[in-house]
């Protein structure tokens, strides 16, 4: 199995080590013709407006939202989940809109931008997951056909699922709690 990392900014580096750590190649993904032969995308977390503005000049948004639409396994983490959700609350950076779902960027305020929760996430068993919030974006609305995966409470999710798409306001690929990666797996498994 291969799974692509968008590498254009943020922490690829990072998602792709934990991929080798789990026995996957994970392969850098710079050019639109990269998407083709991987069985998942993952793409990371970093600055959404840098992010946003380099997938248009490498011309890589509507070739990720075309493998989105098509049912192949996507994850975004943190700046990722804002480029896959419909809409943000702002006008800038403009999202891939793929994924049903509302996003507020830096939710967390200025002052605390970063913060550790632990979280209770059912999909993942019983064991608690620590997650890491840097400067992290909110869900703020939640489409029909997406599932919640954890949430900080009620009303603040933090991982939600859409079928083959899979969206994070933390940042998994810097712990030493591989399961969200393991689950993303089986997404991409799948296809
Ligand atoms: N605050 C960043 C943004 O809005 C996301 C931060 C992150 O990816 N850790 O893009």
């Amino acid at each position: 199995m291969e799974v692509g990392v968008l590498a254009l900014q943020g922490d690829f580096a990072e998602h792709i080590a934990v991929l080798k750590r789990l026995g996957v190649t994970g392969r850098e993904i710079r050019l639109p013709e990269q998407l083709e032969n991987i069985n998942g995308l993952i793409i990371p977390g970093g600055e959404s407006t840098t992010l946003s503005r380099l997938m248009t000049i490498y011309n890589l948004r509507e070739p990720v939202a075309e493998m989105a639409a098509q049912g192949r396994a996507v994850w975004g983490t943190c700046a990722g989940m804002i480029m896959l959700s419909r809409e943000i609350t702002e006008n800038d950076p403009v999202p891939l809109g793929v994924m049903d779902i509302g996003v507020q960027r830096n939710a967390f305020g200025r002052q605390v931008d970063s913060f550790e929760h632990t979280l209770d996430v059912s999909a993942l068993g019983p064991d608690p997951y620590h997650a890491i919030f840097i400067r992290a974006p909110l869900i703020i609305r939640v489409g029909e056909g997406v599932d919640v995966l954890c949430a900080l409470d009620p009303d603040r999710p933090v991982a939600v699922q859409q079928g083959n798409l899979m969206a994070t306001s933390f940042h998994p690929e810097l712990t030493n709690d591989y399961r969200f990666h393991s689950y993303f797996l089986e997404l991409a498994g799948r296809n």
